[in-house]
């Protein structure tokens, strides 16, 4: 018998103005293909329409709105995109139905509005692409990109000469990627960009609805939501902004993890300002007092480099002895090299390559150290684990919520052959080393 396929919506595309709109229209709808959509020719036989406005000259923002009431007059169901979007109010005001109003190159939200005007059916023959996108990590953890891009022009980093200016997508969009994750099997959810503490400076005023709500593209408010969606919520890429303080008391909740992935790459005043670090703040670690005053498990986790050019003996002992207050509880600690490109090569003071060795083997023992007494600590204590891994003789390998995949510590379980990968369980901790620690499963 043959199987009969669910009908899939249909998309008619009208596209105005120069060339580079053309191309805007044939990579929406080249996504929405893949998607499943199908596409009509007419009005009449579309389930939504896209008019992809030009708005060059006065006569081309003309065209367009023509164009628009062309198309709310023949099938009623549009969503306006294109270079007009900038003009939503000016397009809302003459046709308040239209279903969304998007601007250029915003491929994302014009295509998250045909999924909402128009949804796909689910099938297993057309959606070949899991809802939740194809993944390289195991199931139950996620990398969640918010943003692309960053404002900063740190002298050793070329992300933004090959990436640009921050660009944040929009909260529902990120919510309903988190959702649709937790739904295939997700528990864990990495947040990740190029600055999460600056998530939504570009769009701050321009908050969504999600599940009835208003959600302000903010890092908190963003946290806050991801925290009701997915068991564990991991922030990185995190800066110490003043406004970070808010996210401390989410994790005092159990909202989000209590761990904060913040690389202060130096702690020296003057490294750091011929790194041109951001929040690079005197007071940070007041701050980590006040943090660990309200989240007393908070995590820290962190990276350095050592070596940058200019950087003395006094910084690097600066550096170690800022360690020794600051008691991060995860370092990864990197040799300064000169990437192609990087405003940081042509400083003066380039440190010899022993030196940087001879340095680099001094704060890994430090933070060693510091990693292994802070882990001693923890024998005896009740932590929740995540299971990553089960293996054959009744052992198994998880995290602490103060670990994140690939970078931190592992939990070594024993007696846990019952587990699967992904349970979240109570683990009494046995032993510790530097970096890892060993348990029991709690019955
Ligand atoms: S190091 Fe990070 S914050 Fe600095 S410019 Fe590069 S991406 Fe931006």
């Amino acid at each position: 018998m043959a199987t009969k396929l669910p009908e899939a919506p249909r998309v008619g595309m009208v596209s105005l103005g120069c060339p580079k709109n053309l191309v805007d229209s044939e990579r929406i709808l080249t996504k929405l293909r893949s998607d499943g959509y199908a596409m009509s020719p007419d009005y009449a036989g579309a389930d939504v329409v896209l008019v992809n406005t030009c708005g060059f000259l006065d006569s081309a923002k003309e065209e367009s709105l023509e164009a628009i009431g062309e198309a709310i007059a023949e099938n009623g169901r549009v969503i306006v995109t294109g270079c007009m979007g900038k003009e939503a109010e000016t397009i809302r005001a003459r046709f308040p139905n239209v279903l969304a109003v998007t601007g250029a190159h915003q491929y994302e939200e014009v295509v998250g509005a045909v999924h909402e005007a128009a949804p796909m059916p689910p099938s297993p023959f057309v959606n070949l692409v899991p809802d939740a996108g194809l993944k390289l990590t195991p199931r139950h953890y996620s990398y969640l990109k918010i943003s692309e891009g960053c404002n900063h022009r740190c002298a050793f980093c070329i992300i933004p000469a090959l990436r640009g200016d921050l660009v944040s997508r929009r909260p529902d969009a990120i919510l309903r990627e988190a959702e649709k994750l937790v739904e295939a099997g997700t528990k864990e959810l990495l947040v990740i960009s190029q600055d999460t503490s600056a998530y939504g400076v570009d769009i701050r005023k321009e908050p969504r609805l999600w599940k009835g709500r208003d959600v302000i593209p903010h890092m908190t408010d963003l946290a806050r939501e991801l925290g009701r969606i997915a068991p564990w919520v991991r922030l990185h890429y995190v800066y110490p902004y003043p406004h970070v303080d808010q996210v401390i008391p989410l994790m005092a909740e159990g909202l989000i993890l209590p761990y904060l992935d913040i690389p202060f790459q130096h702690a020296s005043p003057s490294v750091l300002r011929s790194m041109k670090r951001p929040a690079n703040e005197a007071k940070v670690l007041e701050r980590l007092k006040k943090w660990r005053e309200i989240a007393p498990d908070l995590t820290i986790r962190s990276t350095f480099v050592v070596g940058f050019p200019g950087e003395t003996e006094a910084d690097f002992q600066y550096l170690l002895d800022w360690l020794d207050e600051a008691q991060l509880d995860r370092v990864g600690a990197f040799r300064f090299e000169p990437v192609e490109g990087a405003a940081a090569n042509t400083l003066p003071g380039a440190v010899p390559e022993e030196v940087k060795e001879e340095r680099y083997a001094r704060i890994m023992a430090k933070t060693a150290a510091i990693s292994a007494a802070k882990l001693q600590a923890r024998i005896g204590r009740t932590l929740e684990v995540i299971i990553d891994e089960v293996g054959e003789e009744g052992g198994a390998t998880g995290r602490s919520q103060a670990d994140a995949p690939e970078i931190d510590g592992e939990v070594f379980l024993r007696d846990a052959g019952h587990l699967g990968q992904g349970d979240i369980v109570r683990v009494e901790i046995e032993d510790a080393d530097e970096h890892d620690l060993y348990g029991v499963p709690l019955a």
